[in-house]
């Protein structure tokens, strides 16, 4: 069963509940909440109920403050309740491109902030008793011996430079047997990253949030956001609410907002399928490691527990989507397992997630009182609930990485938001292209 989608807005209609395999296996542990209504006070109100938001309130509420949650359809219908699960080391960037722009001293602060972000997740969800399904070990599939001589180069300097000497060297044959796919040249297998089920994670940190008070109203979109007698407000079609602070947190949902940070975060669709259980004696994934590979529209994929296949591929940069999104996916997934050309998929569903031109992450104070993280460009699943967390530790006036973070360099997509769209599908269908040399 495919899901359609307001192509403006990438976000299933309030009368339909997503149809994604993780909704149809997590069981969610809090009551329906109900719209807001008229209007409330608060200390904190924040904008989307992801892994950005969530994390955001959990720390907000459990240092006691007065925190409201407005989220424009349900918790998870986001990214967060719909993406692959990969938990990734490092930024979508090598050590080395990040020292080249920021120096030495801020990439390694970088870097051991994205280590830091991996421990946090895992601390969080044994803190909050969270059985999301971890699973550790990723597999990095190169699909050229250029971008395997790539993964190489990188492994090495972080081995030098950073004494990261965790990831083991994949040959060709190793990496077939990783994967259980003869279709590429080589990879590194990382032990320290892994998967989850990222809905039941959400809703885990969605739990312990409201377990601390924070409040929450699903079907609440936030049409404005302003600010009154020195307060701020946001308001949906039904109700406000005045706060000190506003946290945007809608990453790639976030629409019509805030320009400044709808001129850096660009919305793209990303696709997964669901296979049926594989036969138990499956050679896919024997290690039930997560996997992606080296192309620009990466590939992703992992086993579940139950032996099913979660297999991400394919992008698109423009505001529709395939109407026949299993059979956008499932000619990816055959070019690597040719022998699942007949299997069922029971799920295919897409999501919108926020890219940046330098594909960094963007957290700013917009304005006083007004701070945005979003932009994860596909890392989120690690990177967003600790991006919260800084978000928290601004409001509270703690340090916790806002000057390091908030000096990652992110413009503004060429054209501004007005013609963003047009120049972005242009130099991505480039980059796209350049998966099919050699
Ligand atoms: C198909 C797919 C696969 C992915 N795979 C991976 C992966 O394997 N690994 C990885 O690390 N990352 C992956 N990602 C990216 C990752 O899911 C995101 O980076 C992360 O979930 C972002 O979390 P968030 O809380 O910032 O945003 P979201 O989870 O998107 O949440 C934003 C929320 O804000 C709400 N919202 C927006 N505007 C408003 C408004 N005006 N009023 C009220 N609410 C609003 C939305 O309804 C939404 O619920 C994937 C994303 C997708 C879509």
């Amino acid at each position: 069963m495919s899901e359609m989608h307001s192509p403006s807005r990438h976000v299933c209609s309030a009368a339909s509940a997503p149809t994604t395999w993780y909704h149809a296996s997590a069981k969610r542990p809090f009551a329906r909440t109900s719209p807001l209504v008229g209007e409330l006070t608060a200390d904190v109100v924040i904008i989307g109920a992801g892994f950005t938001g969530v994390s955001a309130a959990l720390d907000l509420a459990a240092a006691g403050l007065n925190v409201v949650v407005l989220e424009a359809n349900e918790v998870g219908a986001g990214a967060s309740g719909r993406n692959g699960g990969l938990a990734c080391s490092g930024w979508r960037h090598d050590q080395k491109w990040l020292e080249a722009r920021m120096g030495r001293e801020d990439a390694r602060r970088l870097w051991l902030l994205a280590e830091d972000a991996k421990a946090d997740l895992l601390a969080r969800m044994h803190d909050f008793h969270i059985d999301a399904d971890w699973t550790p070990g990723q597999v990095f599939a190169a699909h050229t011996p250029r971008l395997m001589q790539e993964l190489d180069n990188d492994a090495n300097h972080m081995a030098r430079a950073y004494g990261y000497e965790l990831p083991h060297r994949l040959d060709k044959e190793q990496v077939a047997h990783a994967l259980g796919s003869s279709a590429y040249q080589g990879g590194w297998r990382d032990p320290s990253a892994g998967h989850v089920h990222p809905l039941k994670l959400l809703y885990g940190l969605m739990q312990a949030a409201l377990g601390a008070k924070a409040s929450l109203h699903e079907y609440s979109r936030v049409i404005e956001v302003g600010s009154d007698g020195g307060k701020h407000f946001a308001k949906t079609s039904t109700g406000r609410v005045v706060a000190d602070h506003i946290l945007l947190c809608g990453d790639g949902y976030l629409d019509g907002i805030e320009p400044d940070v709808e001129a850096r975060v660009l919305p793209i669709g990303s696709f997964i399928i669901a296979t049926e259980p594989l036969p138990a004696d499956s050679q896919i994934l024997p290690l039930h490691d997560s996997a992606m590979d080296t192309r620009f529209v990466v590939n992703y994929w992992r086993r579940t527990a139950e032996r099913r296949l979660i297999f991400g591929g394919g992008e698109k940069y423009t505001p529709s989507w395939p109407t026949d999104i299993e059979s956008f996916v499932r000619r990816n997934l055959v070019k690597i397992y040719p022998e699942l050309s007949g299997i069922q998929v029971t799920h295919a569903w897409g999501g919108a997630l926020g890219i940046t031109p330098t594909r960094l992450p963007y957290l700013r104070q917009i304005r006083p009182g007004l701070l945005s993280a979003s932009g994860y460009s596909g890392q989120g699943v690690v990177l967003a609930p600790y991006f919260g967390r800084i978000l928290a530790a601004c409001v509270l006036s703690q340090h916790r990485d806002y000057d390091v973070v908030s000096r990652m360099p992110v413009p503004e997509f060429p054209g501004g938001r007005a013609l963003r769209w047009p120049l972005l599908t242009a130099a991505m269908t480039w980059y796209a292209l350049r998966d099919k040399l050699p």
